[in-house]
């Protein structure tokens, strides 16, 4: 037996084979091909397979999303067997006795060159295509797994860390825990296990072997502790553990339909943040009382080029539809940083998490921005929707982001096309100026949402992916809790609301203080909300609200 310490990010007790995530090498091999017949062939049979494959996504998307949406993974199929690609191909291999993948991979920079030097911007386009189409065909190439997951059972996955854009395209029913080598609590792979409501521990260096795949472990996100072919005594101790737990989550049912309220009477909505409209099931199954982030990059992060606005609007439509009117809080595109699409062609920064990220992308490329925005505004008349802009620093910035908004509608109306009067603009207060500046930006919209990981990254500069510097990213620090009492008093002050999406809103330890500083909303994954609604229950604002706030203006604590 061996065991494993690390840090747990998202609780639970999970048992299965451990599976080390198996990432896409992108290497290109190049050689002299021996046999160009047989190199052609290989060629041909990955060919076949893409087109196959697209033929499924293509099926797939007009289920879920429409004609619209099909007809990408149809352009791609033809891309796929166009004589003018396939011809260089074949010369590349029959004349220049190229390798099969260094075929397809100089073919295609050459065609996404020439594509991307035409002066249409429809041509121009056709430049990700190429890239795209042969990047499939290259992976088939290469053997690599789509998804990363190639078991026939569910398994406990391990990575070095996971991007946000891998994430999106995991099969989650092949998982039952994540455990990372790095990665930090507030990345969003330990976001995404929470959202999942699966454990997750991060931090464990090179503890988990490569030697232990396919043996039996078990994790528990609660103590970060891990258990390689654990003996019959550990195994019983933390399957009752697990029993436990699940007997815990039953006796939270009961708190389902009732009110988050405090006993003195101070209600809180209890939302959710999801990352796609499927995940309204678990927000409904959860008594979640609305959608407060709904982080619409994962929309983007899981498209192999820009989501054309019916796409988006289909999905956007879906997941307010789903919840029966309820609020859905919908943020617009927070790209940049630790979440990067291929197809966005962003130049490298030196300080991406500093750099053309979110609310700066969206104002800087206004045509992303207007088709993101129209999807939305189409789709508020299936519910109850709000649109809140990322990353804000600025009051310049959201009267541009409000003016885009304005053209949208007007747009819409000029074409007769339906919309919401009653949608809500709001912002995310993540940065440490849209605190400051909070008594301005509430005259400019209807609500703040506190994204606390950022607002704790850039207040403490202290990067939330880092897993090295572990106790100085402490969100409880009283510079945090400052400024998240100077925007609650100023929300308040200008009659508007303020909720928290960020994870310290499902802190227990800080119920009592979001209380007694006014917060009207908090935002959490869908497990967390009975718990939530739990603790609220049992707080008796007037009765702790002067030593929470003597606090706030206190020395911190270390963080552990
Ligand atoms: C935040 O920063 O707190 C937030 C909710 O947004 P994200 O985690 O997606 O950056
Ligand atoms: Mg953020």
């Amino acid at each position: 037996m061996i065991t494993i310490q690390g840090k747990g990010v998202s609780t639970g007790v999970a048992l299965g084979p451990l599976y080390f995530y198996k990432r896409a090498d992108n290497t290109v091999p190049r050689y002299e091909a021996a046999d160009t017949d047989a190199e052609w062939a290989r060629f041909k049979a990955a060919q076949e397979k893409a087109v196959e494959e697209l033929g499924e996504l293509a099926e797939k998307a007009r289920a879920e999303a429409g004609d619209e949406a099909a007809m990408l993974f149809e352009t791609h199929q033809m891309m796929a067997e166009d004589l003018d690609y396939e011809e260089a191909i074949e010369a590349a291999i029959k004349e220049e006795k190229a390798n099969a993948e260094a075929a397809v991979s100089d073919t295609a920079a050459q065609f996404a060159e020439m594509f991307a030097s035409m002066d249409d911007a429809y041509m121009q386009a056709r430049a990700a295509d190429v890239k795209d189409v042969s990047g499939r065909i290259l992976n088939i190439l290469l053997g690599v797994v789509a998804g990363g997951i190639d078991s026939d059972v569910p398994v406990v996955l391990a990575a070095d860390d996971l991007a946000p854009s891998e994430t999106v395209q995991l099969d989650k029913s092949k998982i039952l825990g994540f455990v990372t080598e790095g990665g930090s609590g507030s990345s969003h792979t330990a976001i995404l296990a929470r959202t999942m409501g699966i454990p997750a521990i991060i931090g464990l260096g090179d503890q988990v072997k490569k030697e232990y795949e396919g043996r039996e472990v078990i994790i528990d996100g609660g103590t970060g502790k891990i258990v390689v072919d654990a003996d019959v005594e550990t195994k019983a101790i933390l399957l009752k553990k697990q029993t436990e737990q699940k007997k815990m989550r039953e006796m939270l049912e009961q708190l389902k339909g009732k009110p988050s309220e405090s006993i003195d009477g101070q209600k809180v909505r209890v939302y959710c943040n999801i990352g796609n409209p499927e995940d309204v099931d678990n927000v409904l199954a959860n008594d979640g009382e609305g959608v407060g982030l709904f982080r619409s990059e994962f929309l983007y992060l899981s498209c192999d080029d820009y989501p054309t606005e019916d796409y988006q609007f289909e999905a956007y439509k879906k997941a307010l539809q789903n919840m029966g009117g309820r609020e859905v809080v919908i943020r617009t595109l927070d790209i940049g940083a630790d979440k990067q699409i291929a197809y966005f062609n962003m130049p490298e920064e030196e300080n991406p998490a500093l750099g053309n990220r979110a609310l700066r992308i969206c104002l800087n490329r206004p045509e992303i921005f207007y088709t993101q925005l129209r999807a939305l505004y189409r789709a508020s008349v299936y519910g109850k929707l709000g649109i809140m802009f990322p990353m804000v620093t600025s009051v310049w910035e959201v009267r541009e982001a409000k003016k885009m908004c304005e053209r949208v509608k007007k747009d819409l109306d000029a074409e007769g096309i339906p919309y919401s009067d009653e949608v809500e603009l709001g912002i995310m207060i993540e940065t440490p100026a849209a605190a400051i500046m909070s008594d301005r930006l509430a005259k400019e919209v209807d609500f703040f949402s506190c994204g606390t990981n950022d607002l704790t990254q850039y207040t403490l500069a202290c990067d939330r992916q880092n897993s090295d510097l572990g106790r100085f990213f402490n969100p409880h620090h009283p510079a945090i809790l400052r400024l998240l009492k100077i925007a609650a008093d100023n929300a308040h002050k200008n009659g508007i609301w303020i909720g928290i999406c960020g994870e310290l809103g499902a802190d227990l330890e800080l119920t009592e203080a979001f209380l007694s500083i006014g917060i009207d909303e908090l935002s959490v994954s869908p497990r967390s909300v009975l718990p939530l609604r739990k603790k609220i229950r049992e707080i008796n604002v007037p009765l702790v609200k002067d030593k929470i706030l003597a606090q706030l203006l206190g020395d911190e604590t270390p963080h552990v």
